[in-house]
């Protein structure tokens, strides 16, 4: 029987196959969709496959050369426009987009919500075992700050992923 879900990674993976995380150890990038598709379906036992793929394919649109109309021609409609959910206007200035994403995270979809928080306790993760070189605490609680105040947006989508995210972090606060 075909799988969609692999699918989605290879594809994934050769979108970002030139890409490399920003943190210290210069991870592949394809890493963090995958981290995200895990939490989703091993640690908040989420099984639905558009979900799966649309975590996997989050950042293609946003950070490859790949049109919504390429993904919903081979994933189809559902999954490409749960991506487009998550893909912010690269236009915009960074700062807009993510005053943007505190301020739309709530009119999204729950397939698409659940992706974006398992996308921020990722990131969080990350930060905590890898960060950009650069980063100074402060950077590191901006951020934290500012994933807390788009999850606290969310509230109410999935009690063991906001769990998830929140156990994440407080290890941030305790460390
Ligand atoms: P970036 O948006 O540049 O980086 C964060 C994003 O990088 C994450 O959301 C994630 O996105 C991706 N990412 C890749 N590798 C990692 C990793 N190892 N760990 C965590 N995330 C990773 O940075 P900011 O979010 O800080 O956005 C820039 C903003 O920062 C500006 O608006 C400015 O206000 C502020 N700023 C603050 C400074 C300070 O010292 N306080 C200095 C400079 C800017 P994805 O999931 O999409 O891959
Ligand atoms: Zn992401």
């Amino acid at each position: 029987m075909p799988s969609l879900i692999i699918e989605a990674a290879n594809f994934s993976a050769i979108k970002h196959q030139h890409q490399r995380r920003k943190g210290i150890d210069q991870a592949p990038y394809i890493n963090h969709p995958l981290a995200v598709a895990n939490i989703l379906a091993n640690e908040a036992d989420i099984t639905d496959i558009a979900t799966l793929c649309a975590a996997i394919l989050h950042d293609v649109v946003e950070d490859t050369q790949t049109g919504i109309d390429e993904l919903s021609a081979v994933f189809g409609y559902e999954i490409a426009q749960i991506v487009q959910e998550l893909t912010d206007d690269k236009s915009l200035e960074k700062s807009v987009r993510k005053q943007r994403q505190v301020e739309f995270a709530a009119t999204k979809s729950f397939k698409a919500k659940c992706v974006k928080i398992a996308d921020k306790t990722s990131n969080l993760r990350d930060l905590l075992a890898c960060p950009p070189a650069d980063w100074t605490e402060e950077r590191k609680n901006e951020y934290c700050r500012w994933a807390l105040s788009v999850v606290n947006q969310m509230r109410g989508t999935h009690e063991q992923l906001e769990e998830i995210f929140d156990q994440t972090l407080a290890k941030h606060k305790n460390g």
